[in-house]
């Protein structure tokens, strides 16, 4: 059989595209160093493969989404980021939600790797949870919040819609009276 690898862009996310001579119809996705990777049929068109790499990465962002309720989860979750986007290079020692943290969504030791997220975010949706722990696994690598921090963090497709969601939420909370 023949293969070609490609790489190409969607929504300005690059994909990687492995063309093969032995699929006929199916098309099935995977994630490689936190980029989503295509095994499509020779002759798909670059519409089609767009099409379909929307949908995988709605499906993989809504599947992974909830990092679950205890703080088990919370640090397998990041250990599944830290490879999905660090390539593993970051290593978490333990994750926990804190009802302490009532100003910041999450905090970060990164001399002994301890990570903290606001039991706030325990209600939002699993892709903005995602973000935050994206977030503070990038601060194991850098401490500050410069060009690195933020080079770093883009590699989380859905970072800046999850600052604006947390930007939205922190408003609401100091600006519209509480219902009842
Ligand atoms: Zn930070």
């Amino acid at each position: 059989m023949t293969q070609r690898e490609q790489r190409m862009a969607v929504d300005g996310q690059e994909v990687i595209v492995v063309r093969s001579s032995r699929r006929t119809r199916t098309v099935t996705a995977d994630m490689v160093g936190g980029q989503l990777r295509l095994r499509v049929p020779m002759r798909l068109s670059r519409r089609e493969i767009a099409g379909h790499a929307r949908a995988f990465q709605k499906r993989l962002h809504s599947r992974r989404s909830r990092a679950g309720g205890s703080d088990e989860a919370l640090l397998r979750r990041a250990r599944e980021l830290a490879a999905e986007y660090f390539e593993s290079s970051v290593e978490p020692t333990s994750v926990s939600w804190s009802s302490q943290q009532l100003k910041r969504w999450g905090s970060t030791t990164p001399t002994t790797g301890t990570i903290r997220l606001s039991a706030r975010l325990r209600t939002m949706p699993g892709w903005v949870v995602d973000s935050v722990l994206v977030h503070e696994l990038a601060h194991l690598i850098e401490p500050g919040h410069g060009p690195a921090f933020r080079r770093l963090v883009a590699r989380y497709p859905r970072t800046a819609e999850a600052e604006a969601f947390l930007e939205g939420v922190s408003w609401a909370e100091q600006n519209l009276p509480a219902e009842g």
